[in-house]
């Protein structure tokens, strides 16, 4: 089953309005013929989306934010709806990031709220999951990562997940420059690919897209997009700079 790549930057809490545009002017070049064989997103803060949305409109690359509330509207001071990101033109959120899960305490339930609140305001969550060091090393990895889909994917139906992006990102390879091996990536990604076919049949577990995240940088994309179950990355540090951002998609379709 063909899978397109996706690679998504995560620019976390980097990057205002006017080094978003440096960055963007910089990147399109060269994005287009990298689009035939990979989908692009780029998740800049909120402040720095409607900046992005000018110069990406009729580009090749998609837009996401980094977070979103579980509200419509009303009494939630420092939050954004699902109806914002539909007007500055996010298609994509990307939800249950460790650093939502581990800073700001967000459980599977709530990101499973937000999970539901984008799939019906129609943008694509990427759905983010991921064990720690202590969890894996005391073999808990399998539990945590079932009780991170079973729990974020509830009550989804088959047809929401065509919209669904599930990113692995063990936690201890996030931004700290280790990397799991191709081989350690592609055995957990098999196992999310299980649970997902567990949850929601061997169709929608074929199509589903699985990026692995945690230091993924140039020199290291090609070898881990070529694993069978590794089907895009999502990157943190080595999006942030717009030409080696594209050498490491680049690298990732050749
Ligand atoms: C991330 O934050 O999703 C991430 C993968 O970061 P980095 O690429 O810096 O490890």
């Amino acid at each position: 089953m063909e899978r397109k790549l996706i690679i998504a930057a995560n620019w976390k809490m980097n990057k205002g309005p006017a080094e978003t545009v440096e960055f963007i002017e910089a990147f399109l070049p060269g994005a287009e013929e990298l689009s035939e064989k990979c989908d692009i997103v780029i998740a800049p803060p909120y402040v720095s989306i409607p900046a992005a949305a000018a110069l990406l409109a009729d580009s090749v690359v998609a837009l996401s934010s980094q977070n979103v509330s579980d509200q419509d509207a009303g009494a939630f001071t420092g939050e954004v709806s699902t109806g914002m990101l539909n007007e500055v033109g996010a298609r994509y959120v990307i939800l249950g990031h460790s650093e939502r899960r581990a800073i700001y305490g967000e459980s599977d339930q709530f990101i499973n709220a937000k999970v539901q609140k984008v799939l019906a305001a129609g943008i694509r969550p990427i759905f983010c999951i991921g064990e720690t060091l202590e969890e894996r090393e005391s073999g808990k990895l399998e539990e945590v990562l079932r009780t991170q889909v079973s729990g974020g994917l509830a009550d989804l139906t088959v047809e929401h997940m065509t919209d669904v992006v599930v990113a692995y990102e063990p936690v201890w390879a996030i931004g700290t420059g280790v990397t799991a091996t191709p081989d350690q990536a592609q055995e957990a990604h098999a196992f999310v690919r299980t649970l997902i076919e567990e949850q929601f049949g061997k169709e929608v577990a074929a199509t589903t897209r699985i990026q692995y995240g945690g230091s993924v940088k140039s020199g290291n994309s090609a070898e881990l997009m070529a694993q069978r179950d590794i089907d895009g990355a999502l990157v943190g540090g080595a999006s942030l700079e717009a030409v080696s951002f594209r050498d490491l998609i680049a690298n990732a379709v050749a």
